[in-house]
């Protein structure tokens, strides 16, 4: 009998003596390797891609893959404006950047396939005005995540429930949330700079809720940005209707209610539940209008009234709203919808 090639990039533990070519991400081959070397690489906003607190306002390079260890229901992979190259080429693109770069790993690195990981801690490396933000859905073993984290300047966990029975219903991995509460605790041992996200499903998981913002309180972080996120119906869920806005606004109040600092719903042009208001005096730090901030009340991540300490890290990329508005309908220079 040969021996057994077990692939251990993620919880899945894929039998490649079993399986044929792909794992079950439909990534990875047999000695881990990452299948068609293609990646999805596009610019982006911070804030398109799910950050708030980290260089609010800047551009940033968005990398994805085509597949993801979750394979969720309402997840298509809709790549209709990415463009697709190949990791070699990637190192070409950074070069001809030549400037402050923040990089943004989407979700589905999860699984974070080693010529890919590599080549990018090397990219930091040798460009130190590089920074790494990673969106991960958490799936991924600790000790693999531990030796990774230090490579990363900010991470997004994402979370679609709170229990084996939501996450069976979205995924092909029930446990998936166990793991990323362990990876989010392990960054906050470790002063990861952190955010969070959870996509409310109608039907699916919003009883879950209540008990993640409780295990979030058990764990006294009350300071991390926490944000709501609606549900589209995409793919096998496509004939589910989407988040109700008056459900995203409980789910906010809810979190606001329980002590949290800064909760935001990602989904909605503007408004208070987009803006981050200081946590002591009330005042208004960032307003944001579709994707664009102005850092109106903070100066150098502190409230310029008071002074309270916002955890912001990097410097924001600040627009003058008023000026960039006056015109009702007029076409704004730069607005990429
Ligand atoms: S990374 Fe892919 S191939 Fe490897 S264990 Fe996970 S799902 Fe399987």
């Amino acid at each position: 009998m040969g021996v057994k090639k077990i692939c251990k990039l993620c919880p899945h533990r894929c039998n490649f003596n079993i399986l044929s070519a792909r794992g079950l991400c439909h990534l990875i081959g047999p000695n881990q390797l990452l299948m068609d070397n293609k990646i999805f690489i596009r610019r982006s906003n911070i804030e398109l891609t799910g950050f708030f607190h980290f260089f609010p306002g800047h551009e940033c390079l968005e990398i994805s893959l085509p597949s993801c260890n979750l394979r969720c229901t309402f997840c298509e992979k809709e790549r209709k404006s990415y463009s697709i190259t190949s990791l070699t080429d990637l190192s070409k693109i950074l070069e001809k950047e030549n400037r402050k770069m923040i990089i943004v790993l989407d979700c589905s690195f999860s699984i974070l396939p080693p010529p890919l990981i590599n080549k990018i801690i090397e990219l930091k490396h040798h460009y130190p005005c590089i920074y790494i933000s990673h969106i991960t859905n958490g799936f991924i073993e600790k000790e693999r995540f531990i030796k990774l984290m230090r490579n990363f300047d900010a991470l997004l966990v994402r979370f679609f429930g709170f229990s084996d029975l939501a996450y069976s219903r979205v995924s092909i991995a029930p446990r998936a949330w166990r793991y990323a509460a362990e990876i989010t605790k392990t960054a906050l041992e470790n002063n990861i700079f952190l955010e969070l996200s959870y996509t409310i499903i109608p039907g699916y998981n919003e009883e879950d809720y209540a008990l993640f913002l409780r295990w979030l309180v058990s764990l006294k972080a009350f300071k991390i940005p926490l944000h709501i996120k609606r549900f589209y119906p995409r793919y096998l869920l496509k004939d589910k209707a989407p988040t109700r806005t008056k459900l995203l606004m409980e789910a906010f109040n809810k979190a606001k209610r329980m002590g949290f600092h800064y909760v935001y719903i990602d989904d909605i042009y503007e408004g208070k539940a987009r803006n981050t208001y200081c946590p002591n005096d009330g005042s208004l730090l960032i307003r944001r209008v579709g994707y664009f901030v102005d850092a109106l009340g903070i100066t150098d991540s502190h409230c310029k009234k008071c002074g309270e300490k916002i955890p912001i890290k990097g410097e924001i990329s600040s627009h003058n709203l008023k000026a960039l508005f006056k015109v009702p309908g007029e076409k704004i220079e730069g607005w990429r919808g």
